[in-house]
C-alpha cells in the first residue's frame, strides 16, 4: 500500500481522464442511459440501463404482445426464451450450451438446486454453507432443511474454515464465489475438488460474479449454480435469474417444482409428471417474457465484451479507489473489509465507518450512488462497461469533502429508508 500510495502522489485527475481516453472499454458507456451528475457505483445491486433495453421492450409490448398476440410464443420464439437466453449466459460463466436456463428468481433457483442436490445425495444430511452469506441463501436452506421434516443440518462455517467443514456426511457445499458485503472471493476451483474427494456436490451462487470476473464453471467442475440477471448483467430490477447444471448431472437429476414448463411434452397435457429433457427440467411455470427480453439485451451486451478486459478494468479501479481513498480520507476513520489483493477481490470495493449509513446519504445527495450494508459498511461498485476513472476520481473527491465539513452530520442523512 506504501508503494501504491507514493504513485497516488504524483497522480492528478488528468491521468485519470487519461486512463479513460486508452480505456479499451470505453465505448460501451455510450450504450447504457446514465443520468447527468450520477456517478453510478451500485452496478454490484441494480445494474444501469442499456438505452435498447426500452426500445426492445417497446417492441415487445407494441407489436409481439400488442399486435401479435398469442402467436408470439411460436413468432417471437417467446416459449424458447429461457433456453436462449440461458445459453447466452453460459458463455459468460464458463458453461457448455444446454446447461443454462434464464428463469425464476436466484431465491427460487437455489431451492430448487439444492433440493436436487440433496435428492442425488440422499444418504447424506450435512449442507455446508457461509454464515455470512446473503440471507436469503441461507434462509432458503433453513425453509427447505424445515420442509424435508429437519432431517438435515445446515453446517454454518466462514471464509477460512469452508475446507475443514468438508466430511463424508456432507451432501452439499453451498457457497456465493463473491461475498455481497466484502466482496472476497472463494476459490471455485479447490473448493469444488476437496467437495467431490468427499463425494458431495456444489451449488455456487454467482450473483456478483457473473458479468463481473470471469467464472469456469466447466474449468472447476462445478455440479449446480445459480445467479442474478439484474446486477451485473444489467437485466434490470427484478430481472429473471438463472440456472445452471452441469450436463453429467442432467439425465437424472430432479428438482421439487415440477410445473409444467419443466414437463418433457407441456403441451400434451398429460395427468401424470415426466422430467423434461436436459436443462428443461429446471423450469418451472410460465415465465415473465418483457423481463426475459429486456435481461436478452443486458446478456447482449456483456457477450460483446471481454470478460478479461472487464475484469483487468475493475481490478485497476478497486486498487485506484482504495489508494485514493487512503490518500485523501486516511484520518477520518475509515476500515476497509475488501481484500486489498484485487485478485482475492470482486468487483466492489467495501469500506467501513461506524457512521457509515449517514455517510453514504450525503454521497447520495452529492451523486455518488453506493449503498449500505448494515452495520458499518459502504459499498462501491466497479462496473467496468459504464464507469469511468475519472469517476473513481471524483468519488473520492466528494467523500473527502463530505468528511472534511463533516456534512454527513445533518440530521436529514440519519433517517433510514426501507431500501439501504
Ligand atoms: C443479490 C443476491 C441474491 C438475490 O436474490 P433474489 O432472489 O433476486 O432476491 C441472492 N443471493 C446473493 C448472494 C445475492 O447477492
Amino acid at each position: 500500500m506504501v508503494a501504491e500510495a507514493k504513485i497516488m502522489t504524483v497522480m492528478t485527475r488528468e491521468d485519470f481522464q487519461k486512463l479513460d481516453h486508452d480505456d479499451p472499454l470505453a465505448c460501451f458507456r455510450r450504450e447504457f442511459y446514465i443520468p447527468q451528475d450520477v456517478i453510478y457505483m451500485d452496478g454490484n445491486s441494480l445494474g444501469a440501463m442499456p438505452k435498447a433495453a426500452s426500445r426492445r421492450v417497446g417492441e415487445v409490448t407494441d407489436r409481439e404482445w400488442g399486435y401479435d398476440l398469442i402467436k408470439s410464443w411460436n413468432t417471437a420464439d417467446w416459449f424458447n426464451a429461457p433456453q436462449r437466453i440461458g445459453d447466452k449466459i453460459a458463455k459468460i460463466i464458463g458453461a457448455d450450451e444446454g446447461e443454462v436456463v434464464a428463469t425464476d428468481s436466484t431465491s427460487i433457483n437455489l431451492f430448487k438446486v439444492l433440493a436436487a442436490a440433496l435428492m442425488i445425495n440422499s444418504d447424506r444430511s450435512i449442507i455446508v454453507m457461509e454464515g455470512s452469506n446473503f440471507p436469503t441463501d441461507n434462509y432458503i436452506a433453513q425453509g427447505l432443511v424445515e420442509f424435508l421434516g429437519r432431517q438435515h443440518q445446515i453446517r454454518f462455517v466462514e471464509k477460512d474454515g469452508v475446507m475443514d467443514a468438508m466430511d463424508d456426511r456432507v451432501a452439499v457445499v453451498s457457497l456465493t464465489d463473491v461475498h455481497y458485503k466484502t466482496g472476497h472471493r472463494f476459490d471455485m476451483h479447490a473448493i469444488t475438488a476437496r467437495a467431490h474427494e468427499h463425494g458431495a456436490l456444489t451449488v455456487w451462487d454467482l450473483c456478483h460474479s457473473a458479468g463481473a470476473v470471469p467464472v469456469d464453471l466447466k474449468g472447476a467442475n462445478a455440479d449446480f449454480a445459480v445467479g442474478c440477471g439484474y446486477k451485473y448483467l444489467n437485466g434490470g430490477p427484478g430481472a429473471p435469474a438463472f440456472i445452471f447444471v452441469a450436463k453429467r448431472h442432467q439425465d437424472h437429476v430432479k428438482q421439487p417444482l415440477t410445473g409444467w414448463w419443466s414437463h418433457s411434452a407441456p403441451f400434451d397435457f398429460t395427468r401424470d409428471y415426466e422430467s423434461g429433457e436436459g436443462i428443461n427440467r429446471m423450469l418451472c411455470g410460465t415465465q415473465p417474457i418483457i423481463s426475459l427480453c429486456a435481461l436478452e439485451v443486458g446478456v447482449d451486451i456483456m457477450a460483446r465484451a471481454d470478460i478479461y478486459k472487464i475484469r483487468e478494468k475493475s481490478k485497476k479501479m478497486g486498487d485506484l479507489f482504495i489508494a485514493l481513498a487512503e490518500q485523501k480520507c486516511g484520518e477520518y476513520g475509515f476500515g476497509i473489509a475488501s481484500p486489498r489483493n484485487a485478485y482475492d477481490r470482486g468487483s466492489q470495493v467495501s469500506l467501513t465507518h461506524p457512521n457509515g449509513y449517514a455517510i453514504m446519504q450525503a454521497l447520495i445527495e452529492r451523486g455518488v450512488i453506493g449503498d449500505f450494508r448494515a452495520p458499518d459498511i459502504l459499498r462501491f461498485g466497479f462496473t467496468p462497461l459504464y464507469l469511468r476513472y475519472v469517476d473513481v476520481w471524483d468519488a473520492v473527491d466528494i467523500l473527502a469533502d463530505i468528511m472534511a465539513n463533516e456534512i454527513w452530520q445533518d440530521p436529514k442523512y440519519q433517517v433510514r429508508a426501507s431500501v439501504t
